[in-house]
């Protein structure tokens, strides 16, 4: 069985920071990662707020220059599924495909996935017409008209990056205000190519074989219509990936609950990025959990002895 002083769980910002802060420790570091480097930094179009980078970039740019920083080190690196941690004293057990992986320290960054809306039609015409990745798959509606549901962050900005391709994109919204920051909502209200649906829901995806249309209702005056669209392409938020992770730990429905340390409430269990319960889910916020995590976990290190 291998054995590892850490072992890092996710390979986004989050993970990738905490494992670069632990290497620099001299610790020994495996990284355990089910796809390539990256997570949701990959699906993203653009990213203008991460500091040091005033043009912007994009995520796939940001995720290859965070995973060429750990290539001088010797990290140790499972590209597989973490199914199940057993809790132990000074050293938890990791079923990792089928095989099992002891550490001292295991640091959690599988960070988050996203939300569905649960209307019908929504399963069934997935990857027909309905999407949850601009970036993946809004090349299939270049000159065609689509829908973004929802009023985070994530569908303005995603609204922003259909509209260079399509020709029509309703944003639709279930309430009158939206969410997403100032600029990206002034920037979305400014384009001639977004149009705003607000108090509006979805309350079906209508479609023989691929996307035609859907069913909306407007919350205030409980008319119903339809819309013709080709596509929809649904950002309801993140919802954090922690079915591996064992009851005895703390969480609540938005994450793992941590003090600021990072810490969960059992010892050698560490957290950070879009897995913990909180509010703020930006790039820089997961680097800044990653560096905290790491360096709280080599403390517990040293004490360990
Ligand atoms: P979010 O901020 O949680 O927003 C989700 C949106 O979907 C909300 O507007 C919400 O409406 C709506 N919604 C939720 N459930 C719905 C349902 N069943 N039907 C219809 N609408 C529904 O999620 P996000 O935009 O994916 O962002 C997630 C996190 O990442 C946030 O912390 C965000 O700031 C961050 N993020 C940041 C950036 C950036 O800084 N550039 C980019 C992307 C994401 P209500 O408003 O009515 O609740």
């Amino acid at each position: 069985m291998n054995s590892y002083d850490a072992v890092v769980i996710g390979g986004g910002p989050a993970g990738m920071t905490a494992a670069l802060y632990l290497l620099r420790a001299g610790v020994n570091v495996a990284l355990i990662e089910k796809l390539s480097p990256g997570g949701q930094v990959l699906m993203t179009s653009e990213i203008e707020n991460y500091p040091g980078f005033p043009k912007g970039l994009q995520g796939w740019e940001l995720a290859d220059k965070f995973a060429a920083h750990l290539e001088d080190y010797p990290l140790e690196r499972i590209n597989d599924e973490v199914r199940s941690i057993k809790v132990g004293d000074s050293v938890h057990t990791l079923t990792v495909g089928g095989e099992e992986v002891q550490a001292k320290v295991v640091l959690l960054a599988t960070g988050s996935r996203y939300r569905k809306l649960g209307v019908p039609g929504e399963e069934r015409l997935l990857g027909r017409g309905v999407s949850y990745c601009a970036l993946c798959d809004g090349n299939f509606f270049r000159d065609r008209d689509v829908a973004v549901i929802g009023g985070g962050n994530s569908a303005l900005e995603e609204a922003l990056y259909l509209a260079r391709l399509c020709s029509k994109v309703y944003l639709i919204h279930r309430r009158d205000e939206f969410r997403g920051q100032m600029v990206y909502q002034h920037k979305c209200f400014n384009n001639e190519k977004i149009e705003i649906l607000r108090s509006t829901v979805v309350d079906e995806i209508v479609g023989e074989e691929d996307v035609e249309s859907l069913s909306l209702r407007n919350v205030v005056s409980d008319e119903v219509s339809s819309l013709k669209v080709d596509g929809s392409f649904i950002f309801v938020g993140f919802e954090p990936i922690m079915d591996f992770v064992p009851e005895e730990i703390e969480k609540d429905r938005n994450g793992i609950i941590t003090d600021v340390e990072m810490r969960t409430n059992i010892p050698g269990i560490f957290a950070a990025g879009d897995i913990r319960s909180k509010m703020c889910r930006q790039v820089a916020s997961a680097v800044g959990d990653g560096a905290t995590a790491a360096n709280s976990a080599f403390t517990y290190l040293e004490q360990l002895g």
